[in-house]
């Protein structure tokens, strides 16, 4: 009979549960700046970005975190410094998630999905799973893999099949290991990369046909994959471990009932959406270390996640940003949530990008790149 061994590495580890951050940063886009106003963020270097302060034109916010990906990252590099490291773990018996934070529009979607010609995290990161277990097995012989996928959405404080759309709210359980699992939800075997993609297209392509129906449902909704991957031992005492990977397309952290430019702070604001919340507290009582209670039974993303998301979990959140003034306070918000540190610079933010009242809108593109970050 196989016996179940609980694979806890956290006991005795000195590894700690912080979770990574890294910004993105997508490319400026003519057509989210009607008022022609030039981008008001920019890359510094690997770690660092400033920000126009809005409070005082002589400053500018810098902004430090674990990586900074700038508007020319590629899919492929932000795969391989943000990502894919952590994927040798769940072969061990271990949890890891990697969701992507930030406001509508932003490159949440890109940067998880990406496109047929740019594919994003998710295909990547299955194609490594699957890798990973091929060499596993042709190296030796001890172990045997399984690997399947559940794909579900959290709207509405609701747990949703997205594998079974006409299934109900969905319970969230702990069993007597203190592992999270969902009763019901949908376990599909898979045995290949492309035997993934045959049930994952369909499925993701459900959710965003039910977005422009349902008021930007897609915005507001949390898209989960989860890949499962069980490792057997073939002979007695047949052990048997678990790892699970979190791949997570956030709800678009932007506070909807904003008016004009009075901007209210997330955190004043009570839960425009309880789990979006609940996990940026989460995130935040793990990354300052300050001790107590993680409030991950607050929100069902959060409870869903708690196996996976610090204690031994190797966890990456990818903020997304746009450079654009219309996402300004949004950004800013994001930033204060992701940063390691934040300085005030006392010098404006660069005139090369901020473009004087005499040029003309139309020629704002070519005189930045012209201008090339030629400084002050
Ligand atoms: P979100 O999911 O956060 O709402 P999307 O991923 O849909 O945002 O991105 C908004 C738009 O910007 C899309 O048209 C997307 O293709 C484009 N985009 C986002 N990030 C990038 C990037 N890094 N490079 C090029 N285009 C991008
Ligand atoms: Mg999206």
């Amino acid at each position: 009979m196989a016996q179940r061994v609980a694979v806890n590495e956290a006991a005795g580890s000195k590894r700690t549960a912080r979770v990574r951050v890294a910004v993105r940063l997508r490319p400026y886009m003519d057509k989210q700046d009607e008022k022609g106003e030039g981008p008001c963020v920019r890359g510094l270097g690997p770690q660092t970005l400033e920000i126009v302060n809005w409070r005082n034109a002589t400053e500018t916010l810098q902004y430090q975190f674990d990586v900074f990906h700038g508007e020319q990252t590629t899919q492929q590099e932000v795969f391989l410094s943000s990502v894919k490291s952590i994927i040798p773990h769940i072969l061990n018996g271990q949890n890891a998630s990697v969701f992507a934070y930030g406001p509508t529009g932003a490159g949440k979607t890109h940067t998880m999905l990406g496109s047929q010609e740019q594919p994003g995290v998710i295909p990547r990161a299955v194609r490594e799973v699957f890798q990973l277990v091929r060499t596993q097995v042709k190296d030796q012989d001890e172990w045997e893999f399984s690997v399947g996928m559940s794909y579900l959405e959290i709207y509405n404080e609701k747990v949703l099949d997205l594998l079974s759309p006409s299934s109900q709210d969905l319970p969230i359980r702990e069993d007597k290991d203190k592992n999270i699992i969902i009763p019901g939800l949908t376990h599909t075997p898979l045995s290949s990369f492309s035997d993934f993609h045959t049930h994952f297209v369909p499925a993701s392509l459900n959710r965003t046909t039910a977005s422009t129906k349902l008021n930007q449902r897609s915005s507001r909704s949390h898209a989960i994959l989860l890949i499962k991957v069980v490792k057997c031992q073939r002979a007695p005492p047949h052990r048997q471990q678990t790892g699970k990977l979190y791949l997570v397309d956030l709800a678009g952290s932007e506070d909807n009932r904003r008016t004009g430019n009075q901007g209210i702070r997330l955190k004043e604001s009570g839960a425009i959406n309880l789990s979006l919340f609940t996990l940026s507290k989460v995130v935040d009582c793990l990354n300052t270390g300050t001790g107590g209670r993680v409030p991950y039974r607050d929100s069902k993303l959060t409870r869903l996640l708690q196996d996976s998301l610090g204690g031994s979990a190797h966890s990456v959140m990818i903020t997304n940003i746009a450079p654009e003034y219309k996402y300004y306070f949004d950004t800013f918000t994001a930033l204060n949530f992701a940063a390691k540190s934040k300085q005030i610079i006392n010098r404006p933010f660069v005139r090369e990008t901020v473009v004087a009242p005499t040029n003309a809108a139309g020629k704002r593109s070519r005189d930045e790149q012209d201008a090339g970050g030629s400084g002050e």
